[in-house]
């Protein structure tokens, strides 16, 4: 299960090509970061350095296939991400969720895929890096000097954990400096608490951890990923945001300084705009390719991007056996209220 799951997302290099700067990876827990741009931040569309609620419109596109059944989980991964919820064991499987066997969770890999609509890249090195499985699940870096990736394993025999020994490779994944533990929130998420330097890294860690499945049990939370961690499999319910998915993107929103809880910082507040063009994300359903976010950039200030434009394609319901989420994650929408006032 595992490795067909990490097969059938392999289409990210396509939003690679597509890419309006020239970056050459997609990198780090930032989309835009690189080895010369380890500390690179990628906000949302339409931040501009003013703080507040930001407002990002998310639209299903007039050409899409299966606009119907779309809707709701849309409207689902919009709530999620407003809600910002930090979970563990969000990875559920079989009886204990409501997907059939076969089907791939829409939801669940939409909700991935405005993670990068967002601005948020892989925590792990994933399909871009060109490695095969298992090796792409240490933890997202640039290959360094020697231009190539070290994957030194650790005594723990678990990849992307925290006494990985990478070699020269340069580290993107943003890390709580406190504890290098992904599957908690730090009370401060801004550049005070997490760090891309090791060098910044607790105790007598080697790498920055990410939040994959297999590391989630040495931390004590098993059944535990981010969502941005790559990968969707069969009959797999991972709709929930992890701890790590919501530090990287309040890192974002404590703004160009960095600083949480001064003027610059923003909350996101994705906004369905129904069927329709023009939207800061656009989603649709259509082609070969699983499924992927093509994302724009553009410079806010120094070290800090915007994502300028994002289409999240899913491929067609004949080329991909689809679970469309029938049903209303109504009390996460409840929290977004509360989240707002
Ligand atoms: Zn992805």
């Amino acid at each position: 299960m595992l490795t067909k799951k990490r097969l059938l997302v392999s289409t990210l290099a396509t939003a690679l090509a597509t890419m309006a700067l020239p970056t050459t990876t997609m990198a780090g827990a930032f989309i835009f970061s690189d080895g010369n741009n380890a500390d690179r931040i990628t906000h949302p569309s339409n931040y501009n350095g003013t703080g507040g609620v930001l407002t990002v419109s998310v639209c299903i596109a007039p050409s899409s296939e299966s606009i119907s059944d779309m809707i709701v989980p849309v409207e689902n991964a919009i709530a999620t991400w407003n809600a910002l919820t930090p979970t563990t064991g969000n990875l559920i499987f079989g009886a204990a969720n409501d997907i059939p066997s076969g089907s791939i969770d829409f939801e669940s890999t939409l909700a991935h895929e405005i993670g990068h609509c967002i601005g948020l890249a892989h925590p792990n090195l994933a399909t871009e890096s060109g490695l095969g499985e298992p090796n792409r699940n240490y933890t997202k870096t640039d290959e360094g000097p020697n231009n190539n990736f070290d994957l030194g394993i650790g005594a723990d025999g678990v990849r992307g954990s925290a006494d990985d020994d990478r070699g020269d490779d340069i580290n993107l994944h943003w890390f709580n400096t406190q504890t290098n533990n992904p599957f908690a929130l730090n009370g401060v998420v801004d550049s005070s608490t997490y760090s891309v330097n090791i060098a910044n890294l607790p105790n007598s860690d080697t790498f920055a951890a990410n939040a994959d499945r297999t590391v989630s049990g040495l931390f004590g939370v098993p059944s535990t990923e981010a969502v941005m961690q790559q990968g969707q499999g069969f009959d797999e319910d991972q709709r929930q945001l992890g701890h790590d998915d919501v530090a990287t993107l309040r890192l974002g929103m404590a703004g160009i300084d960095e600083v949480a809880g001064t003027a610059d910082d923003y909350t996101l507040r994705l906004e369905y705009g129904g069927v329709a063009s023009g939207c800061d994300i656009t989603v649709q359903v259509t082609g070969t390719s699983f499924a992927f976010c093509s994302v724009g950039g553009a410079g806010v200030a120094p070290g800090h991007f915007r994502v300028s434009s994002a289409t999240a394609q899913f491929a067609s319901t004949s080329e991909i056996n689809w679970f469309f989420n029938p049903n209303s994650n109504t009390s996460q929408v409840i929290f977004e209220d509360g989240f707002e006032s």
